[in-house]
């Protein structure tokens, strides 16, 4: 068993907070900070003490709580460096390749960008755990703000390359409508069709999608399986170059 804990709870419309608590050191990291309170309220019940934040990139919904938590915590404040001007009270900016401590453990930066200029992720090896902010979604990735298509095609193959059973904390809470997208593009993925009705019956009950997997992803998230004859078939790009795939892919969901 890993002492590392992570506590998901939901934030603002649909996000999700993440505290990754060590239970041998005592220390614990919000993974962005959507939203204050929840943030503060949760770290409260647990009775754990904030030492860090660990920042996926700069939209408001990812780093807008961290000067109050910083002023209220004295917090230590991680980041992206390639949005550092961006990233409120920023103590440590991080970029690909570059590893951050935490509860004595190590994790992985991985530049990801796409969804915005210099999106990092946190990848756990030990701990199979991976945080990945806004590039990767169940069944979705994140709008290409900042980003080409072929950038961010460069990321989600990096996250792809992580072993399947990595755990995979995103963002928000987009499942359902992912999932009617992905079954559009993809109808003949038996994986797919079954994880959409686990999905439906788990949303029914109020209960959270979040986390997933990489090997569930690279089964039915349509967004890394460029590679799929009925997906290019769908979208009208048969033995087209993947990039070109996923580009067109993403250009759909963009208006589904
Ligand atoms: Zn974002």
């Amino acid at each position: 068993m890993s002492h590392l804990v992570v506590h998901q709870f939901p934030c603002l419309n649909d996000n999700y907070g993440f505290l990754l608590h060590s239970e041998e050191t005592g220390e614990t990291a919000a993974i962005d900070t959507p939203e204050v309170a929840p943030i503060l309220r949760e770290l409260d019940r647990k009775g754990w003490r904030l030492t860090h934040i660990l920042n996926t990139h700069h939209h408001f919904d990812h780093a807008g709580g961290n000067l109050e938590l910083k002023e209220k915590t004295d917090c230590t404040v991680i980041g992206p460096r390639d949005e550092a001007s961006k990233i409120p009270g920023l103590d440590r900016a991080v970029g690909d390749g570059d590893e951050v401590m935490f509860g004595g453990e190590v994790a992985r930066v991985l530049g990801v960008p796409g969804h915005t200029a210099g999106h990092i992720a946190y990848h756990f090896p030990e701990q199979n755990l991976a945080f990945v902010g806004d590039t990767l979604f169940a069944l979705g990735c994140g709008r290409l703000f900042e980003g080409t298509p072929a950038q961010m095609w460069t990321s989600l193959q990096r996250l792809m390359a992580l072993p399947d059973e990595t755990v995979v904390y995103c963002a928000h809470e987009y499942t359902q409508a992912n999932a009617r997208f992905a079954l559009s593009v993809e109808p003949d993925n038996e994986a797919l069709r079954m994880r959409a009705r686990a999905i439906d019956e788990k949303r029914r009950k109020g209960q959270p999608t979040v986390p997933t997997t990489i090997g569930l992803e690279k089964a039915t998230n349509p967004f890394l399986r460029p590679a799929s004859a009925d997906l290019q078939r769908t979208v009208g790009l048969e033995g087209a170059d993947l990039v070109d795939v996923f580009a067109r892919t993403r250009q759909l969901k963009d208006s589904f």
